[in-house]
């Protein structure tokens, strides 16, 4: 059962804030509060699924190329060839937010390892500048 209340249904609903960096019909994505790396970006449908397998597969596309496009935008944005996109489902795999999201974080799993999950408040200034940094990077695309 779709949580409603959750944080990210409150971000598309404009109930909460959020550091957005793109916005279609289907999809929004915006920075992570608690960045694991500079540039730490979440995309998210806008379909109330709380994991992967919630989605519908008509809208399974759309998701994906928005992942593609903020994942380009990342590696131009903070200077990175490689990065993790990270996808996690349900609470017992460390799922903190009930709202289907993958995360696109330019960084490599060994430098992810070191840092813990969903647990610091980044600083503001410093997310507000990634997420200019990746808008103009977007409109390079
Ligand atoms: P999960 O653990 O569900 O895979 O990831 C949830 C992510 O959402 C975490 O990286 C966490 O830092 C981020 N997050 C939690 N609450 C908020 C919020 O209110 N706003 C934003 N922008 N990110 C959030």
């Amino acid at each position: 059962m779709y949580d409603d209340q959750n944080v990210f249904a409150k971000i598309l609903r404009g109930e909460l804030p959020c550091h957005k960096v793109y916005e279609d019909e289907h999809t929004l994505a915006f920075m992570d509060i608690m960045p694991q790396v500079d540039g730490h970006t979440l995309v998210i449908p806008k379909y109330p699924a709380e994991t992967l397998f919630d989605l519908p597969a008509e809208l399974a596309g759309h998701l994906l190329n928005s992942v593609q496009k903020i994942g380009r935008a990342v590696k131009i944005a903070m200077q990175r060839e490689g990065i993790v996109i990270m996808q996690l489902n349900d609470q017992s795999a460390g799922q903190t937010v009930p709202h289907l999201h993958f995360h696109i974080m330019p960084t490599s799993l060994g430098a992810l390892s070191r840092q813990s999950h969903a647990q610091t408040m980044g600083d503001q200034m410093v997310i507000q500048q990634c997420a200019e940094t990746i808008k103009t990077a977007l409109d390079t695309l």
